[in-house]
């Protein structure tokens, strides 16, 4: 069971989480963006997954330059298990448990 001991939020930088177990996590906005567990995210309908992509040019928008930089609008506890972020790119389905944010830590211990 990993449970999160403190829980720094910064809406334009990130996450940052204190284990109770003294791990210490550091989740860049753009790479929290790209780990949403939701099910349009990962595909789980048989969809294809839409992975995130801050760099993408989209040949559709003219004015590629004002693509808003990615925030946090909200971020709000579920339960005692997960956090649910808002985007500031309109996508709110992710429910973040403590578990998958264990999972997704990239420290140097863990990306062994
Ligand atoms: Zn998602
Ligand atoms: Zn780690």
């Amino acid at each position: 069971m990993n449970d999160p001991e403190h829980i720094a939020i910064s809406k334009s930088k990130g996450i940052q989480i204190d284990w109770t177990d003294g791990h210490h996590s550091d989740y860049g906005l753009v790479y929290l963006r790209q780990q949403c567990p939701c099910a349009t995210c990962t595909g789980a309908h048989g969809t294809e997954p839409q992975i995130y992509q801050p760099d993408k040019p989209d040949p559709m928008n003219p004015f590629p330059m004002f693509k808003p930089t990615l925030k946090m609008n909200l971020v709000e506890a579920v339960g005692s298990y997960a956090i649910r972020i808002d985007w500031s790119d309109g996508h709110n389905t992710g429910i973040y448990s403590f578990d998958h944010l264990r999972k997704i830590c990239q420290c140097a211990e863990c990306k062994k």
